[in-house]
């Protein structure tokens, strides 16, 4: 007998699953999707239960519209992690099922590869002479694509060509829909290794025989600098794992995925490989879910939501540049998946490795603290070497668009010799803001608490915090003065700069402005390569897994904004972006130099940086958020509100404050165990596209105090009248404060 009733998890921002009746004769199954009437909606919606109870009399609810899947969309270990991370990152059951699958199955898409349709030729078709349809050119168009061979529905549609139109021919009898079998490929029969692959070091074999001895759960931090083989661990730790037909997941950061990373491995593995990203389209994105859950990819390498992926038989993780910032998403379900990738790890009980030659503050911590173990390379591979570096002291020098004098000078060496130089500016723009040089007027967004970034260019003014621009108005608004002058440098003035100063020299800048066409990118990072430019200016896109050999200086233009930020990342940040362009400059027959302008030379550290490295640098740090009171020694939650009336952001957060202090478990006598909650306080932009902003901090000894309190307050502040009226979010562990 099936059971009476679905709980069904919904796409809604209500943390309950909701009662349907299930019709005599349908058979949904826990884990599965289903249709189901919504208030005037239809919508899609997942089985968590089937029961013969439910809270509410039977003849108010309402019956499931249709059965949509016949088989649990993820396995257990998968669909444990979903309810996992909803809880933790308290965001609704239904939104984080919905947020891990792709879109085609989110609209109630079958989760079957038998429904891939594709189109194709009749023998009437085939016979058709074209010339007889000049007045019905989509059709000739479509005839011809399918005389070079079949196409599916999608690609048709991207074609610009319309379902009416197949309609047409299809009643015309000229081309038919086939279904495409699910040719389900056994790679592994075929698995073997496709080039020979170099005699591991000492250090790399040690490392590999120590992850290989467990293959159960268990977390390796594998700190390497550049160049010091980590890949080539990774190959080799896939190599077993492959050959026992498992499968391997690989996350990288964003900017991480080109082509060299995925070459290397489908060059040294003859298994299929699939890619995540974001500039896949739903039909691809489908495909490759697919391609992990029947087992069709040996390995998936993608970016952060590639951890969604179902699989067949997951043997191993590996999280590349575990600490870059673009793990970490920003909204909706606001997962880390670095530490998302070691709960999935556990409840596959398989091993993860996370790789870095910087890693975060919290890994090393886990490190130390012996919740993960801690693999070194010390050594680089191949004949590769550290380059020198050497502090700017700027105190008192002429800056000219953020350049020194000594800087230009060694630029002038470096170039001379033939070699490349990357300047690195986090600041994209030509200057962060426009003063009135009579008045002191400066120009600023209408709708954010911001001033307008001054693109010389486009000619505009443009708000980096909203879509807001306008022309670059000639008199001061307030003053009427015409003497509007740039303040502050960014990577378009520093170009402009460079190509007064060095006009013998091509100069490139890559930037997110400069790379918004698709493939720019690639491009630019193809021309440096072949030397068609000299100068590189980049924000900490360029620091990002490229390699220049040529470039033999780098230079960190303004490390003082990152010594003395708000943010208490900033400085574990800069050590990140200074160790990764000193571990890629120069090779053994070109020394690299890299060097930082600073009004601080003596901080303490930037000293620790720079002369014991990037571990040492680590210590201190860790030792000055202990003392503060930091994570990784203490665990937060950013409570968020935006709204058009600033008052409600203050009063509401108030109310969730007080919600907090009423706890029992936030009054703990104990010094050792005590929360705080700070604020309500001004965003860091407290405006936005005409919205106020405010936030709350809370801050617990421990992550299971912090998750406690959560969920206690939680349905308190969802009853909260003003609840309603704000905007707000909950960010367990923030990145950004
Ligand atoms: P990382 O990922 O740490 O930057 P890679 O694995 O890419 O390091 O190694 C850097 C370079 O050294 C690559 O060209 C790689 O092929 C080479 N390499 C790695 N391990 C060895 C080894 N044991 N012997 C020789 N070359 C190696
Ligand atoms: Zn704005
Ligand atoms: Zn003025």
């Amino acid at each position: 007998m099936t059971p009476k009733i679905a709980k069904v998890a919904l796409p809604v921002p209500l943390d309950k699953a909701f009662d349907y009746l299930v019709k005599p004769g349908t058979s949904p199954v826990v884990g599965g999707r289903v249709r189901v009437p919504f208030g005037r909606q239809q919508l899609v919606g997942l089985v968590i239960a089937l029961t013969d109870h439910s809270d509410f009399p039977l003849n108010q609810l309402k019956p499931l519209n249709a059965v949509i899947d016949t088989a649990p969309l993820w396995q257990p270990p998968l669909f444990s992690l979903l309810s996992w991370a909803s809880s933790y990152y308290q965001y609704p059951l239904g939104d984080t099922l919905a947020n891990a699958m792709p879109a085609l199955l989110r609209k109630g898409r079958s989760a079957s590869p038998a429904t891939l349709k594709y189109w194709t030729l009749t023998e009437a078709g085939r016979d058709q002479p074209l010339t007889a349809l000049k007045r019905a050119p989509r059709q000739v168009q479509v005839l011809n694509i399918l005389r070079h061979g079949n196409a599916s529905h999608e690609a048709l549609l991207a074609e610009e060509i319309s379902s009416a139109t197949l309609k047409t021919l299809a009643e015309k009898g000229w081309i038919a829909e086939q279904q495409e079998k699910p040719r389900l490929n056994d790679w592994h029969k075929d698995f073997a290794l496709t080039e020979e692959k170099p005699r591991l070091h000492e250090e790399q074999a040690l490392a590999i025989a120590t992850i290989n001895a467990n293959p159960d759960f268990a977390c390796y931090l594998l700190e390497g600098v550049t160049g010091s083989g980590k890949t080539e661990v990774y190959l080799n730790l896939l190599e077993p794992v492959l050959a026992a037909g498992k499968q391997a997941l690989i996350l990288v950061p964003e900017i991480g995925l080109t082509p060299q990373t995925i070459n290397r491995f489908r060059r040294r593995f003859n298994v299929p490989l699939e890619t995540v990203h974001s500039g896949l389209n739903d039909t691809e994105r489908l495909s490759s879910w697919l391609a992990g859950r029947d087992n069709q990819a040996g390995i998936i390498i993608g970016t952060r939501s590639a951890l969604f992926t179902p699989f067949k038989n997951l043997g191993i993780i590996i999280v590349d540049e575990e600490h870059d910032a673009s793990y970490k998403q920003q909204d909706s379900l606001r997962y880390h998946a670095r530490d998302l990738a070691v709960m999935r790890a556990n409840k596959e009980n398989i091993p993860i490795v996370l790789g870095s030659a910087t890693p975060a503050l919290e890994s090393l911590h886990n490190a130390k603290t012996g919740k993960y173990h801690h693999l070194q390379l010390t050594r680089r591979a191949g004949n590769a070497q550290v380059a020198r570096h050497g502090v700017l002291d700027v105190k008192g020098l002429y800056l000219e668009a953020g350049l020194s004098a000594p800087l230009v000078a060694q630029m002038r060496k470096h170039l001379t010799a033939g070699n490349q130089v990357i300047l690195f500016l986090n600041r994209r723009g030509y200057s962060p803001a426009m003063i009135c040089h009579e008045c002191g007027w400066l120009a600023e967004c209408d709708r954010c608490d911001a001033y307008y970034t001054l693109h010389q260019q486009s000619g505009q003014l443009r708000c980096h915090h909203c879509a807001t621009q306008r022309p670059i108005m000639h008199q001061c608004e307030s003053c009427g003065s015409t003497q509007l002058h740039a303040v502050g440098v960014g990577t378009e003035q520093l170009e402009q700069q460079l190509a007064t100063l060095f006009p013998e020299y091509k100069t490139v800048r890559i930037d997110r402005d400069s790379t918004r066409r698709k493939g720019a990118l690639e491009n630019y990072l193809e021309a440096i390569k072949n030397n068609e430019y000299q100068i590189l200016i980049g924000t900490q896109m360029l620091a990002k897994g490229h390699h220049f050999p040529n470039v033999t200086l780098v230079a960190l233009i303004d490390v003082d904004s990152a010594l003395f930020s708000n943010d208490f990342r900033a400085s574990e940040r800069l050590a990140q972006l200074f160790i990764q362009v000193a571990g890629r400059a120069g090779r053994a027959s070109k020394p690299g130099e890299v060097l930082l302008q600073t009004h601080h030379p003596e901080h303490g550290l930037l000293q620790a940086l720079l002369h014991k490295g990037y571990d040492h640098f680590a210590d201190n740090a860790l030792l000055e958020r202990k003392q503060a009171l930091l994570p990784p020694y203490t665990h937060l939650a950013l409570f968020r509100s935006e709204a058009n009336n600033s008052d409600h952001n203050v009063q509401f957060l108030q109310q969730v404050r007080s919600i907090f202090e009423s706890n029992p478990l936030f009054n703990q006598a104990d010094e050792h165990h005590k929360s705080y909650v700070m604020g309500p306080n001004p965003a860091p932009l407290a405006r936005r596209a005409g919205r106020y902003r405010w936030q709350l901090l809370l801050q617990a000894p421990d992550r299971k105090t912090l998750q406690r309190m959560l969920a206690i307050a939680k349905p308190a502040i969802q009853l909260l009248p003003l609840a309603k009226k704000v905007r707000w979010s909950i960010d367990v562990e923030p990145q950004d404060l």
